[in-house]
């Protein structure tokens, strides 16, 4: 990769085969970003990864995939197989998963929540804790990231509005990208 202070070029890990299953600990590195920060030879600037990621979970049967090649979820019959646009996005999506959220609940409890701030705001799930499972988002503003807690029942209710709406579901086999266009284009209208 090219680093973007200085222009150099330096070959960036290979991030292309993350197995949970082989080394566990790494799951902490890809939830707090570290492992996609890469320090520069020549200026020692940080950087994030702009190569191609493959995160594998074999337990969740789970894999999401940051990459533009050509990629096939032949073989993975069973598999929750989803396609990030960005590190940031796979990053929230490990994060939803290992909370043991549905992805597509929650993509429409973030629909709903910016519809109900009236704000057109990128929401991102940040945590879910508590003894009431509050989930915890976040979005930037003003050049500051704030924060946004969402009660459990509003995720309930999502949870319930896919039940209802089996299209959603059967849209969501293979490998797809499930975001804010995706969910809009079943709720718009
Ligand atoms: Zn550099």
């Amino acid at each position: 990769m090219i680093c973007p202070k200085c222009g150099a070029e330096f070959a960036a890990p290979d991030l292309r085969s993350i197995n949970i299953a082989k080394d566990p600990s790494l799951k902490d590195r890809v939830k707090d970003g570290s492992l996609f920060m890469v320090k520069c030879p020549r200026c020692g600037s940080d950087s994030l990864v702009q190569e191609p990621v493959l995160y594998h979970d074999p337990s969740q049967r789970l894999l999401i995939a940051y990459t533009s090649a050509g990629l096939s979820s032949d073989g993975l019959e069973g598999y929750t197989c989803r396609l990030v646009g960005s590190i940031g996005e796979l990053i929230e999506k490990v994060k939803v998963f290992d909370a043991g959220l549905d992805d597509i609940a929650l993509e429409l409890l973030k629909y709903v929540t910016a519809q109900e701030l009236k704000k057109d705001v990128a929401l991102k799930f940040l945590k879910m804790d508590g003894a009431d499972g509050e989930i915890t988002l976040t979005y930037p503003e003003k050049g500051e990231m704030q924060m946004l807690v969402v009660g459990y029942n509003v995720y309930s209710d999502c949870v319930g509005i896919v039940e209802r709406n089996p299209v959603l579901r059967e849209h969501s086999s293979g490998l797809v990208s499930i975001d804010q266009s995706w969910v809009s284009q079943f709720i718009a209208g």
